[in-house]
Formats: C-alpha cells, sequence, structure tokens
C-alpha cells in the first residue's frame, strides 16, 4: 500500500512573512490528513523559519533544489543538502524542469544532487517530464525513461526506497492544461514499468510517481483516482492555503 504524497512547490514566490502566514494557515487545515504525506517546498530563504513553526504538525518541509555534493567548499551560491537537512527540511525536489529548462539542470547533475540528497538522509523528489514537441512527437515515452534512467543510475536499493518520482509533462506546468487521467495513468504505469527493469520489481510496487501540472482541487480527485497516480507536486495552487488544503483533503 503506497501512501500518498500532496507536496506544493512554491517556486520562488512569498516573502518569509507570507511563507509563514500561508504555513500557519495551512496546518490546521490538512490536520486531520492521515490518508497522506503533506509537503511544502518553500524558497531557501524561508525554509528554517517555516519548518521551525511547522514542528510537530504532519506538514514536512522540501527545498526546490540542492547541491550536488555535502562536503562543504567554495561553490559560491549554492546550498548543500546536509545543510537543508540541518535546517529542518526532509525531502529536496531534484530535477525540476525550470530547473533543467533555465538553469542548465542535466539528467547528470539530477543523478549528483539526488545521490547527495540521500546521502544527507532527505527523501529525493525527483522530477520528469516531456515538452509538448516531444509529446507531438511520440517521443514522450523515450524522453521520460531516459531522463528516469540517467537520474537514478546507480542507487542502491535502500536508496531507492528513498525516492520519490514526480512525473510532470512540462506543457502542463502553470498553463492550466492538466495531462488527462488517462495520460497520466499512461505514463506512471511506463515509468513503474521502467523502474522495475533497472531497480526491482519490489522497488517497482513501493515506489511514489507523482503527477504534477496544473493540479487543482477541481482535478485532484479524478487524477487520484487512477491506480499508480501516488500523489501530485502542486504549483500555482499550492500558494494559497485554502486551496492547497482543499487538494489534500481531496479524499
Ligand atoms: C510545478 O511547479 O511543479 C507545477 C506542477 O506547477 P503548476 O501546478 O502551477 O502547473
Amino acid at each position: 500500500m503506497r501512501k500518498p504524497i500532496i507536496a506544493g512547490n512554491w517556486k520562488m514566490y512569498k516573502l518569509l512573512a507570507d511563507a509563514v502566514d500561508t504555513a500557519l494557515a495551512l496546518k490546521p487545515l490538512v490536520a486531520n490528513a492521515t490518508h497522506c504525506e503533506v509537503v511544502i517546498a518553500p524558497v531557501f530563504t524561508a525554509l528554517k523559519t517555516v519548518a521551525d513553526r511547522l514542528e510537530g504538525s504532519n506538514i514536512g518541509v522540501a527545498s526546490q533544489d540542492c547541491a550536488t555534493q555535502n562536503s562543504f567548499g567554495a561553490l559560491t551560491g549554492e546550498v548543500a543538502p546536509a545543510m537543508l537537512k540541518d535546517v529542518g527540511c526532509k525531502y529536496a525536489i531534484i530535477g525540476h524542469s525550470e530547473r533543467r529548462q533555465l538553469f542548465g539542470e542535466t539528467d547528470g547533475s539530477v543523478n549528483l544532487k539526488t545521490k547527495a540528497a540521500l546521502e544527507a538522509g532527505l527523501k529525493a523528489i525527483v522530477c520528469v517530464g516531456e515538452s509538448l514537441a516531444e509529446r507531438e512527437s511520440g517521443n514522450a515515452e523515450n524522453i521520460v525513461g531516459g531522463q528516469l534512467s540517467a537520474g537514478l543510475s546507480g542507487l542502491t536499493l535502500d536508496e531507492m526506497n528513498r525516492i520519490i518520482i514526480a512525473y510532470e509533462p512540462v506543457w502542463a506546468i502553470g498553463t492550466g492544461k492538466t495531462a488527462t487521467p488517462a495520460q497520466a495513468q499512461e505514463m506512471h504505469s511506463h515509468i513503474r514499468s521502467l523502474v522495475g527493469k533497472d531497480h526491482g520489481n519490489d522497488v517497482a510496487a513501493s515506489v511514489r510517481i507523482l503527477y504534477g501540472g496544473s493540479v487543482k482541487p477541481e482535478n485532484i480527485g479524478e487524477l487520484m483516482s487512477q491506480p499508480d497516480v501516488d500523489g501530485a507536486l502542486v504549483g500555482g495552487a499550492s500558494l494559497d492555503a485554502d486551496s492547497f488544503a482543499k487538494i489534500v483533503n481531496y479524499k
């Protein structure tokens, strides 16, 4: 039985006071959500304060990215996964399509970041997804498969147990276009079978695969009814506590 995860990616939104206000507003709204893990990913500068204010609650905190290594060094602007763990993070989002498209993230750096996050004791939410052109040319499964096998290459069984995969078709992120539940299911099932080939059937059966791309209170129920959809990574609709709580409380 895979426990669903509903994660909110706040991207580069919210000053500290707003981040704390949203987190505190969310806390009572999701306090009874025992059916899923609830995660929010504020900007780096808000992580510690938000994590401190949520201590003892059922909301975990994620970073939106991390460095490729835990050993400290002359890496201006980078934040080591160990530093994120140190301020209260439990998860790190890695390889989000905005990082891939705008900041030169590659499958290779995703793999290094994933290993570093796991080494620090974080759970890694590894994002994969195809562009519109890749889908229209019939290449979606190959592209996602390539991202997946490279991003998760060399992980041990124990490490794979702390991996969460987020399938986020790029054409559905922030566009208002959601993959249909059938499209999401088809790709999630493909991802699960690829994980089975690379890492074994036990891992494939237990790994959580989240869907991301214009998830809203109105469409979460249908997405979650798909057998291989184990939760959601939510952008825009996670910025407001009421709307995110409605997604968390989809049941
Ligand atoms: C995201 O940022 O991961 C995302 C899926 O965004 P949105 O829900 O706004 O499409």
